[in-house]
């Protein structure tokens, strides 16, 4: 597909210069030379630039276009370069580290706000610059220009992570952050880990002019996707397309082709988007996986993604599945 790196969180050509991960002198000289930016992240949300006049905090009209990147000098960056997870070099010629500040405990916190399928919520903390907050990433993710997009990506999957993943696989051992935030060693038994990317396959099943959708239960009210899955240990992609399909849906899948790849960090997935084409269209749903399935004509699709369509509504703009449903209606997959 020549269009597949126009996905959102697409590659932005950062050069993540890992030759420097293990020169930690390198690092601290980038550091307290201050030729280099800091990506705070706070649970997860990566610092943004609040649109001017946004004293309208949540409200969800009003998206940031931009993170914020502050110099490693400010107060709020407690430690060093050895704490802080190393990005790479921008094209500007500027070092983009990360730091998590997720230990800080912001006054009125609505916990439920954090865990709604859409987090509205932005926390700005007393000594960052006024115009600044935590943002969801699915929030903004379509906004962000290409490399800050990647960025942050890079950022919230590396922390999670680490968040998940701090004690030892192999003994239990609580591990120890290395290789400027890449790995984790574990000082007993000198095992090291590095950060996991789970594969997950997501696919436009089609069926002559239609399109194979389904929702989970929870989602948005008329929402409906593309199904996806888990690839596992042992199996091709093409064998996870067609296996996830049928235990979803019971539709079966015949030829199946990769069409573009999107890095997924809620939390550490890498999304494949497949074509596959399906044998036949009856559908026999399971309910402990999925909601409802229905078929799509390329038609009814085009309401849909014009916001006109009564009863369904279009993915979440930015993920794959709107990619690919996009370049689906616009005849673009090749
Ligand atoms: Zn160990």
């Amino acid at each position: 597909m020549r269009q597949a790196e126009q996905v959102t969180f697409g590659g932005s050509g950062l050069d993540r210069a890992a030759h420097l991960r293990d020169d930690p002198a390198a690092l601290a000289a980038l550091w307290e030379g201050g030729n280099c930016r800091i990506l705070l992240i706070w649970r997860g949300k990566p610092l943004c630039t609040l649109p001017s006049g946004a004293a309208m905090v949540s409200d969800s009209a009003v998206v940031p276009e931009a993170l914020t990147w502050i110099r490693p000098d400010h107060p709020v960056v407690t430690g060093t370069a050895a704490g802080a997870v190393f990005l790479g070099i921008c094209t500007s010629g500027l070092a983009r580290f990360s730091v998590d500040i997720s230990d800080w405990q912001p006054d009125n916190l609505d916990d439920m706000a954090l865990r709604a399928f859409v987090d509205n919520s932005e926390q700005q903390h007393p000594d960052l610059p006024q115009d600044t907050g935590f943002v969801e990433l699915r929030r903004i993710m379509a906004q962000l220009s290409r490399e800050d997009a990647e960025l942050a990506a890079t950022a919230r999957a590396v922390f999670g992570w680490h968040h998940s993943h701090g004690h030892c696989a192999c003994c239990g051992t609580k591990s120890d952050m290395a290789q400027a935030g890449w790995q984790r060693v574990c000082p007993s038994c000198d095992a090291a880990h590095f950060p996991r990317t789970d594969p997950v396959v997501i696919m436009l099943i089609t069926h002559g002019d239609a399109v194979l959708v389904g929702r989970s239960p929870g989602w948005p009210e008329g929402m409906y996707s593309l199904l996806a899955g888990f690839v596992e240990p042992g199996e091709t992609l093409e064998a996870a397309v067609r296996r996830e399909t049928a235990e979803e849906t019971g539709v079966k899948v015949g030829a199946v082709s990769y069409l573009s790849s999107q890095p997924w960090p809620f939390p550490m997935s890498l999304m494949f988007g497949c074509a596959g084409e399906a044998l036949g269209r009856e559908i026999t749903i399971d309910p402990k996986e999925i909601e409802d399935a229905i078929w799509v004509s390329r038609q009814d699709m085009m309401t849909v993604f014009e916001g006109e369509h009564p009863d369904i509504r279009q993915p979440r703009k930015g993920a794959i599945a709107h990619f690919l449903l996009q370049n689906w209606l616009a005849d673009t997959l090749d």
